[in-house]
């Protein structure tokens, strides 16, 4: 008996013309995932099979694989009946269980047995070595046995993977990520839809601190174990902010901020070859993001502008940044550029001729090529999360 995982596909096998590229690139993040471990990757259309010293270590690295429906530790014999007999009997021994059901899948149509008569002849033959009963209504224990060519596996154990599609299978978006709640699981969902990162941040010394920095650093860290290849620029904004509480009136400055940051992330991403913006707002949460402020400030890029938190409630958000362990994180109290120096009545409907006209009263166009040309870009997050925090 050979112990190995077995990989159900997610929504990929629903591609039909793509189904090779969505698999290759899912064999490459496995890849890149487990490129500290020893395993032997086989594939074709519908599973995956991987060998590997460690299952355990490897299974739980999968878990964070997007483009997994479900990850399965199963044995392969031979397709021979006495084989498959012994082999579930010594497997069985192991497991406590009262009831059980066993489910044949005869993937290889040149076995003679259909697969309901096969089920029947294994279950009567544990029902004879095992102290146990049959449910097939709510059996403690599913015996899944697929008769394939190569082989028969056999396996009691599913593991829901996490589903979506292989990172990168969109290409890359810029997901603008501030210290908050919203903006982590902004980048974790688009992930899920097969968009990777890279991340933007903005920061304004003095006024907001290095552990504000290292918090967002930590932030990316996180939600990089679902990619490996994320990134965050550091956008120097001081001056820029400065600039802006100096010569817009107080109503507007979140508005106008919010159109500068629109500028230079677009501009980020044409130059680095990224095909969006994506960022954490979420329909009516503040004022700079109700659907009019949205307008105005969404008309400073002709990019589309993915938000996918849009239509969440808080507590659906806070949910998610649970399950994807960046809550803790999040919550710590350090300030964010959005959050100094807040307006007491932030314009909740701006108008965009009153923006262009502030806009015209300073040299905002310098500015950003300032910020731009400043960027600092922080590669390795594998190395820098260990000092953080
Ligand atoms: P979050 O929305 O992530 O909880 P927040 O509530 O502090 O953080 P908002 O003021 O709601 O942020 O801003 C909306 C979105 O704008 C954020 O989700 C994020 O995508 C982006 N954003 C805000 N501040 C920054 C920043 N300093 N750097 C990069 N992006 C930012
Ligand atoms: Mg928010």
């Amino acid at each position: 008996m050979q112990k190995m995982i077995l990989i159900k596909y997610g929504e990929l096998t629903t591609k039909k013309g793509n189904r090779n590229v969505f698999i290759k690139l899912l064999v490459k993040n496995i890849g890149s995932l487990l490129n500290n471990v020893d395993y032997k990757i086989k594939y074709d259309r519908v599973r995956m099979y991987i060998e590997a010293d460690d299952i355990d270590l490897v299974i739980n690295k999968l878990k964070n694989v997007f483009g997994i429906h479900s990850i399965v530790k199963c044995y392969k014999v031979n397709t021979n009946i006495e084989e498959i007999k012994s082999s579930l009997v010594e497997l069985l021994s192991n497991i406590s269980f009262n009831t059980f059901k066993v489910e044949t899948n005869r993937a290889d149509k040149d076995f003679e047995i259909p697969s309901m008569e096969f089920s029947r002849m294994m279950g009567a033959h544990i029902l004879k070595n095992i102290n146990c009963h049959v449910d097939v209504h709510h059996p403690d224990l599913l015996v899944k046995i697929e008769i394939r060519k190569e082989g028969t596996y056999i396996y009691t154990d599913e593991i829901m993977g996490l589903g979506g599609y292989p990172v990168g299978i969109q290409g890359k978006g810029l997901l603008m990520l501030s210290g908050g709640i919203d903006s982590p699981v902004a980048g974790y969902l688009s992930l899920k839809r097969g968009i990777d990162l890279e991340c933007l941040y903005f920061e304004s010394p003095p006024h907001t601190s290095l552990e504000a920095k290292n918090k967002v650093i930590k932030l990316a860290s996180i939600i990089n174990s679902y990619s490996g290849n994320i990134r965050v620029n550091v956008v120097p904004f001081t001056k820029l902010q400065e600039a802006i509480y100096k010569n817009v009136p107080d109503s507007y400055v979140i508005t106008i901020m919010r159109r500068m940051m629109y500028r230079i992330a677009s501009e980020v991403v044409k130059r680095h070859h990224l095909k969006v913006i994506i960022n954490g707002e979420s329909v009516g949460q503040v004022a700079s993001q109700t659907l009019t402020s949205m307008v105005v400030i969404n008309s400073v890029t002709n990019l589309p502008v993915i938000r996918p938190v849009a239509c969440l409630d808080k507590l659906e958000i806070i949910d998610i940044a649970h399950k994807i362990n960046t809550y803790e994180t999040s919550i710590l109290p350090f300030e964010d550029c959005c959050t100094i120096f807040l307006p007491k009545h932030p314009v909740i409907n701006p108008i965009l001729e009153k923006c262009i006209e502030y806009e015209q009263s300073f040299d905002y166009a310098t500015l950003i090529e300032e910020c731009l040309n400043n960027i600092e870009t922080i590669t390795n997050l594998e190395e820098e999360k260990s000092d953080l925090l």
